[in-house]
């Protein structure tokens, strides 16, 4: 599709770069972006960045795993002026998942840039302390539209020195009703800026939204979408006998990690206690609970000290959950986007996977039209789910919390060097390390868990004792 509002004056190139080092990047970037291992370009990267870097307008479709957030901080951090402690930069994202994800991002690739200040401006956390904050300045934020938009009405925000925006997932910020939100916002903002727009998809609401907040915007996207295969069986099933189906329905396809996806909170918090009663260890993720169980639960998923997550859609929307071999729809989606978004889980980073959705009777035209869009579905009655038995729907990790993080000082280095030099442990035995500002959390192999957190109680990290438990 070709969008309208397309530059037709863009008179440059549109170059690939197929190294980072053919980018008028600084050797100190060049050298992070290598102790990152981000070795070479994605393909968004690779055609975004030789425009995005010479300040021009983009509309970029790229989707959740394409290396999109890289694409849209280097510009942001390349063109900073770190002397000028004012805000030059905002990025608007739909959750706050997601923004604390490209902060964590920024952070990361700015590692070469002293005393570079990211702030999230996140709903659902206290607003009091981010007004604080903003009144020690920034250089880059990043939040979600309505809380951004709340700190611009009180006045909390110094706009005038804004030189780029980024908006990013356009289309969820839409789909979530955040238009008006996000013009309100960019009427605030100084018109000389460079305006750079993430986009999934490109319907007509993001051709309205592009029109009127880009100016002479170039369209860059991948013409070879990379094609996963996404296995996907559908059962029509009565809605009383759905939560008994679950079990056969992972052992029979051996899973690993689980996602599982219900319609409404309520029914989330319902079917975790079924599961759990009939002894599977689930964690749930839904809005109601708070940014710190959230933060939590993701954690101990993507680190596989548990196999299943149930989720809703809302709050499911852009984390970066990778190895989900099966994704489940408890709940038949509401429509056909929101189907193809929760089965894109399962095929994050080019690998195939399995989608298995449930439906009833009631449901019949919702999974006519999502049968149109997907022709090769593959429908199968439930009497063929057969429970294997001996199969243990199982994580092989546990999780270790340290209350400490960040503002200890700790490093991810840290703490393996007190797993391993300190207390002997293998290092085959550790998993994922997640560090936040005031806490840690420690994938350890089940087996040696009860021995970590014996020892590691009675010993120092980075000279210092911690409280240690398991999550
Ligand atoms: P995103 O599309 O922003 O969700 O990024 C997906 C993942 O790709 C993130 O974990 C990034 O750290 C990673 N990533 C981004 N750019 C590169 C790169 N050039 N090489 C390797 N990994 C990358």
């Amino acid at each position: 599709m070709v969008l309208g509002i397309i530059s037709k004056n863009y008179k440059g190139f549109i170059i690939l770069v197929e190294k980072f080092s053919q980018l008028n990047l600084s050797k100190e970037f060049l050298s992070n972006l290598d102790s990152l291992n981000y070795l070479k370009p994605t393909a968004i990267q690779q055609k975004s960045l030789p425009l995005s870097l010479d300040n021009n307008d983009l509309i970029a479709q790229a989707k959740t795993g394409s290396g999109k957030t890289v694409a849209f901080c280097i510009p942001l951090i390349n063109k900073l002026d770190i002397k000028n402690f004012r805000v030059q930069s905002l990025i608007i994202a739909p959750t706050r998942e997601l923004a604390n994800q490209i902060a964590q991002e920024l952070r990361k690739l700015s590692r070469h840039v002293h005393n570079m200040k990211v702030l999230t401006l996140c709903g659902g956390m206290p607003f009091k302390p981010q007004v604080v904050s903003l009144s020690h300045q920034a250089h880059i934020l990043v939040g979600t539209p309505g809380r951004i938009l709340k700190h611009i009405q009180q006045n909390n925000i110094d706009l005038e020195n804004i030189n780029s925006l980024v908006l990013d997932e356009a289309d969820k910020m839409l789909d979530m009703g955040f238009y008006d939100d996000i013009m309100e916002i960019i009427s605030s903002l100084p018109t000389k800026r460079q305006t750079l727009l993430f986009s999934a998809t490109f319907e007509k609401n993001i051709e309205k939204l592009a029109s009127n907040v880009l100016k002479n915007p170039v369209l860059v996207k991948i013409e070879e979408e990379e094609k996963v295969y996404i296995k996907q069986k559908f059962y029509e099933v009565r809605e009383d006998n759905k939560t008994a189906l679950i079990p056969g329905i992972i052992s029979s396809n051996k899973a690993k990690s689980i996602l599982i996806f219900c319609n409404m909170k309520i029914k989330c918090d319902q079917l975790a206690d079924d599961l759990y009663a009939l002894g599977l260890d689930v964690l749930t993720l839904h809005s109601d609970l708070e940014q710190k169980q959230r933060d939590e639960t993701i954690i101990l998923f993507s680190n596989k000290s548990y196999p299943i997550l149930i989720a809703t859609d809302v709050a499911s929307r852009g984390l970066h959950i990778d190895d989900v071999d099966l994704v489940i729809n408890y709940d038949l989606s509401l429509d056909e986007k929101i189907h193809t978004h929760r089965i894109g889980r399962t095929a994050r980073a080019g690998k195939g996977g399995l989608a298995v959705s449930l439906y009833t009777h009631s449901d019949l035209d919702r999974y006519d039209i999502i049968k149109d869009t997907f022709p090769d579905i593959i429908e199968e009655d439930v009497s063929k789910i057969e429970d294997d038995l001996s199969y243990k729907i199982d994580s092989p990790q546990r999780t270790i919390f340290i209350n400490g993080g960040k503002k200890h000082k700790l490093r991810a280095g840290d703490i393996l060097g007190a797993l391993t030099a300190g207390i002997g442990l293998d290092k085959s035995d550790i998993g994922k390390i997640d560090i936040l500002d005031f806490a840690s959390y420690v994938a350890i192999n089940k087996e040696k868990i009860a021995y970590v957190l014996d020892k590691l109680s009675k010993s120092k990290i980075k000279g210092k004792f911690y409280r240690i438990y398991e999550k």
